[in-house]
């Protein structure tokens, strides 16, 4: 048996499309994707986390993202929605994940660190010190109640690509752009080939396609540099798959009925 992934909603989010793509308008319900992935020698990894399960609670998003920033975002999320319930759903207990790649520290992907305080955490060193000290233009997609309680956490930071278990089976990508330490993951199943988990290096299979940014981009030519970068990829065969995009997320699993 081959390495297994589903992918699961952990935070819907409703904006204008124009918020995911410079230059597009019109109201879009998106996907939060976050990756659980089932590995033959290495257990449970988590690819993303989510939005935090308070933000479920409107009264308490207020708190814990910040005033009016839940209704900005147009987020769904339902308590049963995060990453807890769904490794629960899927009949995981929190300590069976091992290991958890952040693509990047965004509020809806680092919302459910806290729930593995035993893991291994791999994410980029530049990411890790820019969500700690964001610029002022980035402040509103980094929520440091994500991870003011993780200083004692096991961090491996990483500065570049990575083989993180010097097999070949899942490949860390660094993808900058839409933040300082963006990386992706291109992780082997053995049917389907290689597929890039590319997170929010586009929000939409759109956008990559026009090399279009999104106004929440940290730099637009990092960027465009990684888009280059992602075009090379695909066209040595990888299929590429993005964390908002809804026809990638209907393109996993997503409810124990795995594939490989
Ligand atoms: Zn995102």
């Amino acid at each position: 048996m081959g390495i297994r992934v589903t992918a699961v909603d952990c935070g819907p989010l409703t904006l204008d499309r124009g918020v995911l793509m410079t230059g597009s308008s019109g109201l879009i319900t998106v996907p939060t994707a976050a990756y659980i992935i089932e590995h033959p020698k290495h257990g449970v990894i988590l690819f993303d986390t989510g939005v935090n399960y308070r933000v479920a609670d409107e009264e308490e998003a207020e708190v814990y993202w910040g005033p009016g920033v839940r209704a900005a975002f147009g987020c769904g999320l339902t308590r049963d929605m995060a990453i807890d319930r769904q490794l629960d759903k899927l009949g995981y207990k929190l300590t069976d994940v091992k290991h958890v790649i952040l693509s990047h520290m965004h509020l809806d992907h680092a919302g459910g660190m806290t729930h593995f305080p035993h893991a291994k955490f791999y994410v980029q060193k530049v990411e890790l010190r820019y969500a700690w000290w964001p610029d002022p233009f980035s402040t509103a997609v980094y929520c440091l109640n994500d991870y003011k309680d993780t200083r004692g956490y096991h961090f491996i930071q990483l500065e570049g690509d990575a083989d993180i278990f010097d097999d070949g089976s899942i490949r860390l990508i660094t993808t900058p752009g839409h933040s300082p330490g963006h990386q992706s993951a291109i992780v082997r199943l053995e049917h389907r080939g290689p597929v890039f988990l590319g997170a929010d290096s586009a929000h939409l299979q759109a956008a990559y396609q026009s090399l279009a940014c999104m106004p929440f981009d940290w730099s637009i030519e990092r960027v465009t540099d990684s888009y280059h970068r992602m075009r090379m990829l695909e066209a040595a065969g990888v299929e590429l798959v993005f964390s908002h995009d809804p026809d990638d997320f209907a393109r996993f699993p997503h409810d124990g009925e795995w594939a490989d």
